[in-house]
């Protein structure tokens, strides 16, 4: 099963793909993780991503498209993957239609996990990451037990330098004028489906696992 999660930042693509990839026994591949990684560890790919996520900018398509091709050859992403942050715009979403295509595959569903604008401001500020396993926080709606301190794996959590209110709204910027646009491009194909992401973790959550068995 191949499943899009498609939302502004703040929808809580993350948090529910981590929850749903894991019911559903699939790959979670999240592409802002991803670079994210890549900007820590230093690698080519980090240094060409760097200075466009700072800004709150797309990553160009070319950089994109090669790394998703990639993970979606990887043996754990046979059984199906759910994709977080990918495609953001209608150059990718066409790439990973021809990509699949030849292999045979197909998206399935593609949830968009619908947020007011005022909430996703709120929920942008006082995010929280964890630097090891990436799970995310919220100073009010999710906060870790120990300040600080990733539940999970007792990672350090920091706030994305992308998370200032000057960066996030350029974010939202990009993504009313580039990727809401795929809500009609997979509304015409018939796979979306429209989940409200408002509500407790495991709410937002059970909501969508009926939506993609439906
Ligand atoms: P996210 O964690 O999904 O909010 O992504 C953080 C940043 O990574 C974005 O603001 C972009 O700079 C970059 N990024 C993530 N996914 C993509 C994508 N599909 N295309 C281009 N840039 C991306």
């Amino acid at each position: 099963m191949y499943i899009v999660f498609l939302g502004a930042p703040g929808a809580g693509k993350g948090t529910q793909a981590a929850v749903v990839a894991k019911k559903l026994h699939l790959a979670h591949i999240a592409t802002g993780d991803l670079f994210r990684r890549a900007v820590e560890v230093g690698t080519e790919l980090g240094k060409q991503a760097k200075s466009y996520m700072e800004k709150g900018a797309l990553v160009p398509n070319k950089i994109t498209i090669a790394m998703v091709l990639e993970q979606i050859s990887a043996p754990d992403s046979k059984e199906g993957v759910i994709f977080d942050g990918f495609p953001r715009n209608l150059e990718q979403a066409k790439a990973l239609d021809e990509a699949f295509k030849k292999q045979g595959k197909a998206i399935d569903k593609v949830v968009y996990i619908k947020v007011a604008e005022e909430e996703l401001l709120k929920r942008l500020s006082g995010r929280w990451i964890c630097r090891k396993c990436q799970t995310p926080y919220h100073d009010v709606y999710s906060p870790p037990k120990v300040k600080g301190r990733c539940d999970k794996c007792g990672g350090e959590l920091y706030q994305r330098p992308d998370d200032t209110v000057e960066t996030v709204r350029e974010r939202l910027k990009v993504y009313f004028s580039q990727t809401a646009p795929l809500i009609d491009y997979y509304t015409k194909s018939k796979k979306l489906v429209e989940v409200d992401g408002v509500g407790k973790v495991n709410e937002v959550a059970k909501r969508i696992v009926a939506a993609v068995r439906n």
